[in-house]
């Protein structure tokens, strides 16, 4: 491995922290990329790593997404992120969570975590045991901030769906929309039941065939193959499920004119921003529209507002698209390219 700082991903971290705990072997990286907005916030992902090189990258990608998400989701935090290398079989016990929560809390409030891939809200809880930097717990009183972040994740979605239909299409309904989802759980689910309510044409795709199928029946979707829904023709093409799915490969296959879901890290690279952006397709940058789950969690640790308020900035993500693809057209620069450098102003780095 090369030095840290002439990673292709390390893009100026301010700090990246290695952790080993001898009892439990416990191996963990926090990468913190941004502190100017508050303390760096990003969620923990629990997962095994075919070698610690991977691992390092999706430390420092993540947290790099964190400091840009946080900072156009106007919240006074940085980005940071954790990633714990689990073992092939992913064994997680209370002593290693106990572990996290010491390392975690030797930052000083630094950085905060909160659930990712792998962990659980019942994790958090666990983690609160031996630190207060954490959020994403259980609710207690009803109106409060906090929870599960996915039903915030989604509705910020779907908004940002909407408002993609609106800007592209000129259609302020989504009657006969057809939206193409990738991924039907926490938030692909939740979008689909949203855009089922207004009379979307849906059709939907997820590993998990079970789940596709009965989700369908619920809502009245059409269930296609995998490979099929980043083809079929259709209005939108909705990504909830991996990152890295477009490529050059892929979006030259896209028949949509909208691609704008909530999946993390969509395109592959850099250039893929351009690809889209050559293809004429609108594109959502994910950090941009799948910020209603942070904007849930961010308040809830900041202890900033209710469920009220966090429903009315999650309100606000169509208003933030709109001015990225206004600017997009006027300067003819990809979206991914205008939301990486307003996020990068906000974070004193323009
Ligand atoms: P989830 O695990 O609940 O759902 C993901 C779904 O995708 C599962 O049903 C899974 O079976 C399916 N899937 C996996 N691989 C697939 C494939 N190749 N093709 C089709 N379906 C596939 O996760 P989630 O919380 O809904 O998150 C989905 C995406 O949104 C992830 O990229 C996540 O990082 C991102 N995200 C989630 C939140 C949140 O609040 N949950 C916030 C921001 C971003």
């Amino acid at each position: 491995m090369s030095v840290m700082w002439e990673l292709p991903d390390f893009d100026g971290h301010e700090a990246v922290h290695f952790f080993h705990d001898v009892d439990t072997g416990l191996s963990a990286i926090v990468a913190l990329h941004s502190t100017h907005l508050g303390p760096g916030a990003g969620g923990t992902r629990f997962w095994h790593y075919e070698n610690r090189e991977t691992a390092v990258t999706d430390a420092l990608r993540l947290s790099r997404g964190m400091s840009f998400k946080n900072a156009m989701a106007g919240l006074p935090l940085g980005g940071g992120k954790a990633v714990i290398l689990a073992d092939r079989n992913r064994t997680k016990s209370p002593e290693m969570l106990a572990a996290f929560g010491r390392m975690i809390d030797s930052l000083a409030g630094q950085y905060v975590t909160a659930e990712d891939v792998g962990m659980t809200a019942a994790d958090m809880v666990e983690l609160t045991k031996q630190t207060q930097y954490v959020s994403g717990l259980p609710v207690t009183s009803q109106g409060e901030a906090g929870g599960d972040p996915g039903p915030f994740t989604a509705m910020g979605v779907y908004l940002g769906v909407k408002a993609a239909v609106k800007h592209k299409l000129g259609r302020a309904d989504l009657e006969d929309v057809h939206v193409a989802i990738q991924g039907v759980g926490s938030v692909g689910g939740g979008l689909a039941r949203l855009l089922a309510k207004d009379g979307a044409k849906l059709s939907i795709a997820d590993i998990n065939k079970g789940h596709a199928a009965s989700l369908a029946s619920e809502i009245g979707a059409h269930v296609v193959g995998l490979d099929d829904v980043m083809r079929i023709e259709a209005d939108v093409f909705s990504p909830n499920a991996l990152g890295a799915i477009l490529d050059k490969v892929s979006i030259a296959h896209l028949n949509v004119p909208i691609v704008a879901g909530g999946a993390n890290n969509q395109l592959a690279t850099p250039e893929d921003g351009q690809r889209i952006f050559d293809r004429d397709i609108l594109f959502a940058p994910d950090y941009v529209i799948n910020s209603g789950g942070i904007i849930s969690v961010g308040l809830e640790y900041l202890g900033d507002g209710d469920v009220d308020e966090v429903n009315s900035r999650v309100a606000k993500i169509p208003e933030r698209l709109t001015e990225i693809w206004q600017e997009s057209a006027s300067r003819s620069l990809p979206s991914a390219e205008v939301a990486d450098n307003m996020a990068r102003a906000l974070i004193g780095r323009g």
